[in-house]
């Protein structure tokens, strides 16, 4: 039964949604998750790469959200040469249909309140303060009253900008993807592929995420302003084609990227953006699950004790930022330099990279291992990578 108010007020039921609910609920808010769609995790638009270490401070490994285990990334160079990775954690390749309710369910369990179908229209405003959302559930606009909203809607969240948040992302710093799940194929159950250059796909990479030995999320990422000439329906087709020549298309996702820094702006007063709808993406690899969970926790406890203190002005609910620069936040800005370094990386250099990581010790071949190498010849940027990797240890994923 819809109350009339409640402390906290979330927008999306996606992962960063669900933990913020469920960290505000465990620290005693009372918490209300509105979503849009009849239940959370579908439709997926996702390859559901994840790292071990990432996801499960959030929730117990559970085998029924868990396609397959990867313990090997395979990268393939421009001129076909390839490197293997053994040394970089276990990595999963998700349900999220059936993760994303689970941690949807873990929020309920601490005491958060969830509604389907519930499409958020608006804020609702008095005297200039956020007091609430408006909100369609099936047929009937409905009001409901809250002391803090957190925007947890996604890439194309418009929960920031109703609060007058500039939510606009540079086309460069949004990559455009195209993926299908493909059946009918051999791939390794425990292998990740990626694949570089111009050819294959310009400012971006092209993914192979097994789901099985015979099943498959294979899609590509085009940086979007290099995605005008060829869009990257025609790469991965093209890329399919030659690969996969007697795969069947089992599902197929559109969907953006963004690839930036997190932004400037994810706090005002009773309000606060996590996830994707504040940019909370790894600008290399494009994964947000782990970044944008680990935000919402932060922003779920800060929110939980803004309604102890009761205080939900923007100066107390900044300490959020605060936490989530010094936890992941600057290191998402370290990893957008070096984004930007890889957008001009020549094919040449891709395949002198892959040709060196292939000369380091199986045992020493980690990602941080690659970065270094990618960045050698900046030697700021040497330097700020290095400090990232200590500072976080880099999530990837
Ligand atoms: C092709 C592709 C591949 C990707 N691959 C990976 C990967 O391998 N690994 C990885 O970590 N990340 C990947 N990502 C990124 C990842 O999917 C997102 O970073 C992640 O889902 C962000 O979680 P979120 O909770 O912020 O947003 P979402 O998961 O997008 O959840 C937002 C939720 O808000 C709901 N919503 C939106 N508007 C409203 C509204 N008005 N009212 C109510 N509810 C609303 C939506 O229905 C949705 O449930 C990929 C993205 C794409 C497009």
């Amino acid at each position: 039964m819809l109350k009339e108010k409640y402390d906290v007020v979330v927008v999306g039921a996606g992962p960063a949604g669900s933990v913020a609910a469920r960290f505000a609920a465990e620290n005693g808010a009372s918490v209300l998750i509105l979503e849009r769609d009849r239940e959370p995790g579908i439709p997926v638009r996702c390859a559901e790469g994840v790292s071990h270490n990432g996801i499960e401070p959030f929730i117990k490994i559970d085998k029924r959200w868990i396609a397959s285990q990867i313990d090997v990334a395979k990268l393939h160079a421009p001129n076909g040469e390839v490197a293997n990775m053994y040394n970089n954690g276990t990595g999963y390749v998700l349900e999220r249909r059936i993760f994303d309710t689970s941690l949807c369910e873990l929020a309920t369990e601490y005491g958060a309140e969830l509604i389907t179908k519930a499409d958020a229209l608006d804020l609702v405003w008095e005297n200039n303060r956020i007091t609430g959302v408006k909100f369609k559930h099936i047929n009937e606009i409905k009001e409901v009253k809250c002391n803090i909203v957190i925007g947890a809607d996604g890439v194309e969240s418009r929960v920031g900008r109703w609060a007058g948040i500039d939510t606009s992302v540079a086309l460069k710093d949004i990559d455009t993807c195209v993926q299908y799940t493909l059946s009918n194929i051999d791939v390794s159950k425990d292998t990740c592929e990626f694949y570089f250059g111009k050819e294959v796909s310009p400012g971006g990479y092209v993914w192979i995420f097994p789901k099985s030995d015979h099943t498959a999320n294979v899609g590509i990422g085009v940086a979007g302003h290099l995605a005008h000439k060829k869009g990257p329906k025609e790469y991965l087709d093209e890329f399919v084609e030659e690969n996969f020549p007697d795969a069947q298309v089992t599902y197929t996702v559109y969907g953006g990227v963004t690839t930036a820094a997190t932004l400037k702006e994810i706090v005002k007063d009773n309000i606060m953006l996590v996830g994707d709808a504040a940019r909370q993406v790894n600008p290399i690899t494009g994964g947000g699950i782990v970044q944008g969970m680990i935000a919402a926790s932060i922003a779920g406890k800060v929110a939980a004790e803004a309604v102890k203190k009761n205080k939900f002005n923007s100066k107390f609910l900044k300490k959020y930022r605060k936490i989530w620069d010094k936890k992941l936040g600057n290191t998402q800005k370290t990893m957008y330099k070096m984004k930007e370094k890889f957008m001009t990386t020549d094919d040449t250099r891709f395949n002198k990279i892959v040709e060196i990581c292939q000369k380091i010790p199986e045992d020493e071949f980690s990602v941080k291992a690659l970065f270094t190498e990618a960045v050698k010849g900046d030697p700021k940027l040497m330097l700020e990578v290095a400090k990232a990797f200590v500072a976080s240890k880099m999530k990837l994923k």
